[in-house]
């Protein structure tokens, strides 16, 4: 059984541009299973003693309460086992997703490759069909592996539903396959390099940030309408609507959850108001209790 440590929900990243939000108390218990085994047992003792427990990729997509979280916060992160069999790669939730499409460009397979320098956990990416530039997870996936009280089953994509930001929900994903197509290793890493310098360019990489806060609504850009509200650039406390890009909220330097928060329904009201659009987050807000 692995013990269960108490440990603050914030990560380090090892990346030299910021992945997360950087906001968030103590979490009561912190685990990273070693394996599935572990995981799977250590599921079972937190259901029978009745503590809650949330699922942590990379945490590039959540707001921890400043409070901290009531309940063990479950990494992955040591699941990163990784298979390539022809054009299919089959690999662990807990590798970061560029880092499998560095090993796929390695293998001269191409599909996931415009969703590079996305900070997300292979799992994340899953549980929230990440997308961009036209591309989303759920294209090139063949199956994912969840873990059942007994152990773990296959689902293949025809079984799931996915579609914009709308992912994979209410199973603990611990693998994922990909069926991916041979491309020229030349034209592959042209795409990465493009990539890495569009996302530099139009994204406020240097702030911590938790990417896009809300969801473009249909045939609307989210920044366009948080602009024409006057957002640019409005903050609350450490918080603030980047000047770079108007659908990201930043923190420069001493943000607290609370100021996010606050944030996030002050843009929905406004740009309600303003448009009659309510903005729904991409963030995930993660309460204490
Ligand atoms: C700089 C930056 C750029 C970004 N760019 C993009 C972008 O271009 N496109 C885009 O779509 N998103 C983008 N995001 C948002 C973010 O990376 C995605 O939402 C991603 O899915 C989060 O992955 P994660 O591993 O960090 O998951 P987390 O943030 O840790 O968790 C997100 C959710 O997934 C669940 N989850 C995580 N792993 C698993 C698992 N193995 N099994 C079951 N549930 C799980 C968590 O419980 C939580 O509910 C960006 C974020 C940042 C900070």
């Amino acid at each position: 059984m692995h013990a269960l440590k108490s440990r603050n929900v914030r990560e380090k990243e090892p990346l030299s541009h910021h992945t997360t939000m950087k906001v968030g108390g103590p979490a009561s218990y912190f685990a990273t299973p070693e394996n599935v085994q572990e995981l799977q047992s250590l599921i079972a003792r937190l259901r029978k003693e009745h503590i809650r427990y949330v699922i942590l990729g990379r945490g590039s997509n959540l707001i921890f309460s400043d409070k901290g979280y009531k309940g063990c916060v479950i990494s992955l992160k040591k699941l990163m086992a990784l298979t390539f069999s022809g054009k299919r790669v089959r690999v662990g939730a807990g590798l970061p997703l560029s880092s499998l499409i560095l090993k796929c460009a390695a293998h001269n397979l191409s599909g996931l490759e415009k969703l590079i320098g996305i900070p997300a956990s292979v799992g994340g990416a899953v549980a929230n069909n990440v997308g961009a530039y036209g591309v989303q997870t759920s294209d090139v996936l063949e199956s994912v592996t969840v873990l059942t009280p007994q152990g773990t089953k296959i689902l293949p994509k025809s079984k799931l539903s996915f579609a914009y930001h709308r992912g994979m929900r209410g199973h603990i994903i611990v693998e994922a396959t990909f069926k991916l197509v041979s491309k020229p290793n030349t034209f592959i890493q042209a795409t990465i390099k493009q990539t890495l310098i569009y996302r530099t360019q139009t994204q406020p990489l240097s702030e911590p940030s938790a990417g896009s806060t809300f969801i473009n609504p249909k045939s609307r850009k989210a920044w366009q309408l948080i602009e024409a509200a006057g957002l640019k650039g409005f903050q609350k406390g450490g918080a603030k609507v980047s000047e770079h890009h108007a659908n990201w909220i930043v923190n420069t330097g001493n943000a607290t959850s609370r100021d996010i928060v606050w944030l996030i329904r002050h843009i929905q009201k406004t740009v309600k108001k303003k448009s009659g659009v309510l903005l729904q987050p991409e963030v995930e807000i993660i309460p204490y209790g």
